[in-house]
């Protein structure tokens, strides 16, 4: 059946492929987005489809529409991104949720929340199922991202309970694939493009941190199938690759891939980066019969590609402006920094 269905950060790297699979399923899809760490270019091609309409808008700001279904995915997702403006972040997480949750409250819509393995902070169990409480910090550099999604977390949950809105929540494993921002500082961006490009691939730490990396077509398969799945089932729930690489391997199947001269530096380690990071998929195979197809090596051939085929000169580096400087430019952009 035909849905009008709300994609907030639709135009962003997940949101972007999320809108690409539900205009193709004939969904009438309203992808709302400010832009603040993403560029049109990301859903150019779908301008011209009669069934996508794109409203410029900031999520900490109420609006009214009338929708069946809504995914909420609009928030600064890298570190570099979100701790540029960390009270933004909050406002976001938290005045985004209450906005969107308010609005499916009005319409009977079904919501979505992109929430994040960062619920779990520095884990000291691994790997992590939903039950597991977490280790965040309250006050650290990374506490604006990681306490507002906790914080959206407990909205969500509140609203199921007390108002009968209809949930799903995701906690989101790093993912990566075309369209990541270029320069958004997370780790396969920067050493896909340091690979590139010929330059030192920068290791935080000793590089023995891991992190499971799960490619993006898998990824919103798990969201599609969340969002389909009977009603008893709002999660949290977490979709990720169970695969763990220390970022020291990932760095070298990197330079393999691109053929790449590039060496291995080591940089300071940033505050509260979490050591370890596997999610447990038990219940994403239970519920949904969801598990991730995409070999890393595959995944990664494909964000070479994309990332080998991008004009860079479209795209800045977060500045001491704005991270708006770090989407795609025009020459006012260009004589502002
Ligand atoms: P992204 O930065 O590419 O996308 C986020 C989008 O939200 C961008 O288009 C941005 O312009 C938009 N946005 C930011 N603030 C907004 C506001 N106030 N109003 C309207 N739009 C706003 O990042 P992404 O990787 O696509 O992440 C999407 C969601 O998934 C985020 O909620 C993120 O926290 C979550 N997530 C992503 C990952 C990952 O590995 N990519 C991991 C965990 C969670
Ligand atoms: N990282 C790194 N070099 C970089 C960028 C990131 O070693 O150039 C490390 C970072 O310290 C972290 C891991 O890679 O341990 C993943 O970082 P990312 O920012 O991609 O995501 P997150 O920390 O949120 O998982």
């Amino acid at each position: 059946m035909m849905k009008r269905i709300l994609v907030t950060g639709g135009a962003g790297f997940l949101g972007s492929h999320l809108c690409d699979r539900l205009v193709a399923q004939g969904h009438d899809v309203i992808c709302l987005d400010n832009f603040f760490t993403s560029q049109k270019s990301n859903i150019k091609h779908l301008l011209t489809e009669p069934n996508f309409e794109l409203v410029r808008h900031d999520v900490t700001h109420p609006i009214w529409l009338e929708v069946d279904e809504i995914y909420n995915l609009a928030c600064p997702a890298s570190p570099v991104h979100y701790q540029y403006n960390p009270i933004k972040t909050m406002k976001v997480s938290v005045m985004g949720a209450i906005n969107m949750l308010g609005l499916a409250k009005r319409c009977g819509a079904k919501i979505f929340q992109a929430s994040t393995s960062e619920v779990y902070g520095d884990p000291d169990i691994h790997p992590q199922p939903e039950s597991y409480r977490g280790n965040v910090n309250p006050i650290g550099v990374r506490s604006c991202y990681d306490e507002g999604k906790r914080a959206a977390e407990t909205l969500f949950f509140d609203y199921w309970r007390s108002n009968n809105v209809n949930i799903r929540v995701v906690r989101i494993f790093n993912t990566y694939g075309p369209r990541m921002h270029p320069y958004d500082g997370r780790v396969v961006s920067n050493f896909i493009l340091q690979a590139i490009k010929g330059e030192d691939i920068t290791l935080y730490g000793d590089g023995l941190q891991t992190r499971s990396f799960c490619y993006v077509d898998d990824l919103i398969n798990g969201f599609l199938k969340l969002m389909a799945a009977p009603d008893d089932c709002p999660g949290p729930i977490n979709i990720g690759n169970p695969g763990e690489f220390t970022i020291k391997q990932l760095a070298e199947l990197i330079i393999e891939l691109t053929g790449s001269s590039s060496k291995l530096v080591y940089m300071p380690l940033p505050q509260d980066d979490p050591t370890q990071r596997k999610p447990d998929i038990t219940l994403a195979k239970e519920k949904l019969g969801w598990q991730p197809t995409v070999e890393l090596r595959d995944g990664l051939t494909k964000t070479i590609e994309y990332f080998a085929s991008l004009d860079l000169s479209k795209y800045r580096k977060p500045t001491g402006h704005t991270a708006h400087c770090s989407t795609e430019t025009d020459e006012k952009m260009r004589t502002l920094s």
